[in-house]
């Protein structure tokens, strides 16, 4: 399968068209961005860490019956996707304190919580990915009811499968945000699942092992990417 026109180009990916309607390639890029690309940089070998990883939780999650975009991985930095009309919505799904939720709250980072926590994002650059809550959703036709059950079921299923995977690796998913469109009437998970979109720590040390490394310069950003492609490798 050839990369026909490049039809979108974001922060990490880019998105090309294929002789097939119905399938676009990823391509991974090395580009880091972060706080709404206010800070840019590049991580070496990034593009192909993420999209060996995505193929192995992609992988995963087709084994478990989460139906996703993922068709195949072609080389080091193209993976071959159905093509989706992207839900405008970003959804993150915690089981840690951290990031923006400690922030919002005033919570600490670190501490566990009771139940998995799902939140919403609004997709959008200028506006920094707002907050919003399920009536904004359907009030302004960014998903039905309908849909939006389907991908908060998908989520926890996603989050629970992760979970497992990971634990027996020594990994704890502090959080994740994972994207939705759909193909074919039907509701598909999306985008790349990796350390750019995930709190990733070691379960005995608690060092974060994802883009928090790069976000916060904790150094040694190569060295996590490298050691959670090992990791889920295993
Ligand atoms: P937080 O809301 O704490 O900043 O992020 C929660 C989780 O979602 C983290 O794992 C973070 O990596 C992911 N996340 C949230 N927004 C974005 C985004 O715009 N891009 C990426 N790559 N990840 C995001």
């Amino acid at each position: 399968m050839e990369k026909r026109e490049l039809i979108y180009e974001g922060k990490a990916k880019k998105l090309y068209t294929t002789d097939d309607p119905d399938l676009l390639i990823q391509y991974f890029k090395d580009d880091a961005t972060a706080f709404n690309a206010k800070k840019r940089g590049t991580i070496e070998d990034k593009g192909v860490i993420n999209n060996r990883m995505s193929e192995i939780f992609f992988g995963l999650l087709e084994r478990e019956g989460v139906r996703s975009h993922f068709v195949e991985r072609l080389s080091d930095r193209d993976m071959l996707v159905k093509r989706l009309e992207i839900v405008p919505v970003e959804t993150v799904v915690r089981n840690i304190v951290a990031g923006s939720l400690a922030k919002r709250l005033g919570l600490e980072e670190g501490g566990d919580l009771p139940r998995p926590i799902v939140e919403y994002y609004y997709k959008s650059d200028p506006l920094d990915d707002p907050l919003i809550i399920e009536d904004h959703i359907y009030a302004f036709g960014y998903a039905t009811e309908a849909e939006l059950a389907k991908i908060r079921s998908m989520v926890l299923e996603v989050n629970a499968v992760l979970r497992r995977f990971l634990d027996a690796r020594g990994i704890l998913l502090v959080d994740a945000k994972f994207e939705f469109g759909r193909h074919k009437g039907e509701i598909l998970l999306g985008d790349e699942i990796c350390p750019d979109t995930c709190r990733f720590w070691d379960k005995v040390t608690r060092e974060k092992l994802d883009k928090d490394r790069f976000r916060r310069d904790l150094g040694n950003v190569e060295g996590a990417y490298h050691e959670m492609l090992t990791r889920v490798s295993q």
